[in-house]
């Protein structure tokens, strides 16, 4: 009984005498020493130097309205500060940022995919905070990440799956929050809120892309949270560390190399490049949206040789996906093939 006295004695003392409500959050070790973090970050350098990452800060301008229980944390405004927080750890490593919006602005879905597009960035990354389809529910709370399409839908990418697998693990656990029910490893694909559609940023978007629903600011205790600058940080340190770890364990990529005609059939050669080898049985190639097996790989060059054995073929699309050693799939990769007879 005295066990339980005591303890009630701790609650009343820790709850009772704070001034304000009680927000938690774990500060990363890198935070509380700089020479950490300076290592941490140019540890990182390996993986992100020289990439090119477009960050989209969702809504902003005329579309504030999404906000929490106590109306402290605008979506628009936490989405921004963790994307500059994000775009500022990222050029410490030597990447090169490009941001849909940096000040408080509308911009339409549309000009955000168009901008991305244009940008020449390798990946883009779209940062939401989310609400529960219930309106008064405030006490749904998860970390999501979100890719475009199902594994049975021709425009789903394994690799944006991969990364937004990365992402999530690192954001989940810098916030403390699981990833929902709705998935194992908190990873959605954009189906499951848009059947059939998506979210319109990432289908609009032609490079690699995923969304973030960092937490739910519609959460009582999540909204206060995300309302400080300094959590504002550590979540985006934990999308920081999420892409460091997977650029650093590396990913396929794939380009032409070279045609040849041989006894009269077409041969096209691409070389996939990574510091990782290549698992042979991986390798799978289309025509437009159709699995072919006249491909062969060679290990030792790391190249896929593609032979064009149908005449009738005028032209088509040439995908090639390949899956490294560490289980990371390469970047999306298409050649425009033109049959010149
Ligand atoms: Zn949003």
């Amino acid at each position: 009984m005295k066990k339980y006295f005591a303890l009630f004695v701790l609650v009343v003392l820790f709850y009772g005498c704070s001034s304000g409500p009680a927000v938690y959050y774990d500060v990363p070790r890198e935070f509380l020493d700089t020479q950490l973090m300076n290592n941490s970050i140019s540890d990182c350098s390996s993986g992100l130097s020289g990439l090119k990452i477009f960050l989209d800060p969702g809504h902003g301008g005329e579309d504030r309205k999404n906000t929490g229980p106590m109306g402290i944390a605008i979506e628009a405004d936490v989405n921004l500060r963790v994307s500059l927080y994000l775009r500022s750890f990222l050029e410490q490593a030597g990447a090169t940022v490009f941001l849909s919006r940096d000040i408080d602005k509308t911009v339409s879905l549309k000009d955000r995919s168009i901008m991305a597009n244009q940008s020449g960035a390798d990946i883009f990354i779209s940062v939401h905070h989310n609400a529960p389809g219930k309106a008064g529910d405030n006490w749904t709370n998860y970390t999501s990440t979100y890719y475009h399409a199902t594994e049975s839908d021709f425009e789903f990418e394994q690799m944006e799956k991969d990364l937004a697998k990365f992402i999530q693990r690192d954001l989940a656990f810098a916030m403390r929050n699981s990833g929902g029910l709705g998935s194992f490893d908190g990873t959605y694909s954009d189906y499951w809120i848009y059947p059939k559609a998506g979210f319109s940023v990432l289908r609009h978007t032609e490079i690699p892309a995923v969304l973030l629903e960092c937490g739910f600011h519609t959460h009582n205790w999540e909204e206060q949270r995300l309302a400080l600058e300094d959590f504002n940080k550590i979540q985006a340190w934990g999308i920081f560390k999420g892409l460091c770890r997977y650029f650093k364990t590396g990913v396929p990529k794939i380009s032409f190399f070279t045609e040849e005609i041989n006894n009269g059939v077409k041969e096209l050669f691409f070389k996939i490049t990574d510091k990782n080898t290549i698992d042979p049985n991986s390798i799978k190639v289309f025509f437009d949206s159709t699995a072919v097996n006249s491909f062969l790989f060679d290990a030792r060059s790391n190249q896929v040789k593609v032979s064009v054995n149908d005449d009738s073929i005028n032209a088509c699309d040439i995908r090639i996906i390949a899956v490294n050693s560490k289980g990371n799939t390469s970047f999306p990769f298409r050649y425009k093939f033109i049959n010149i007879k």
